[in-house]
């Protein structure tokens, strides 16, 4: 399956979570194995060679990651919701689109000087692909770039991550 072909797997759902909100709904792409397999191989491609390890955010992020990991040999970092990890090297509050969040990075995982890539399904206003930013820039990686299956336009996240390369498979 070529990768329009994936990407035509995402569904669109209005009014979710809140009225007004277009959802794009990723289930039907991670639940195809030829579509999963794309995205995959796709998101792989935009991962830099000197990459020396990703970072996913719960939960979506986690499978995507995993995939990538596979597909270019190099493991992942784990960011995610608080009150999960027995000791955290860092802890960020953010805003949502819709709402707040905060998010925690496991201590001794990041070895300082570290390239790290960030890998997510969405990117909308950008405040989540930040926060896992600043927590692996706080423990001491360098963030190498950012890989997501989908970017919003119109809610530029981009502008949130402040510079930091940004690679999507579709713009919408
Ligand atoms: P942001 O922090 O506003 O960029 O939102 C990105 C996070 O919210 C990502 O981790 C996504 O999983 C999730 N998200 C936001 N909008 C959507 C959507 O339309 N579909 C699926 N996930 C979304």
């Amino acid at each position: 399956m070529n990768l329009d072909e994936a990407l035509g797997l995402i569904a669109e759902i209005p009014d979710f979570p809140e009225p007004g909100v277009l959802f794009r709904d990723l289930s039907p792409l991670f639940a195809h194995g030829p579509g999963f397999a794309a995205v995959t191989d796709a998101l792989a491609g935009t991962v830099e060679p000197d990459v020396e390890l990703l970072a996913a955010v719960e939960a979506r992020g986690f499978m995507l990651a995993a995939a990538v990991g596979y597909a270019r040999g190099l493991g992942v970092v784990l960011v995610r919701k608080p009150g999960k990890l027995p000791s955290v090297a860092g802890r960020v509050d953010y805003a949502l689109e819709y709402g707040t969040a905060t998010l925690e990075l496991p201590e001794n995982v990041v070895r300082t000087g570290a390239r790290v890539a960030v890998v997510d399904d969405v990117l909308a206003t950008g405040g989540t692909v930040n926060a896992a930013c600043t927590l692996l820039e706080n423990a001491g990686g360098v963030v190498s770039g950012v890989s997501v299956v989908l970017e919003l336009a119109a809610l530029d996240g981009r502008a949130a991550l402040g510079g930091r390369k940004v690679s999507s498979l579709q713009v919408v």
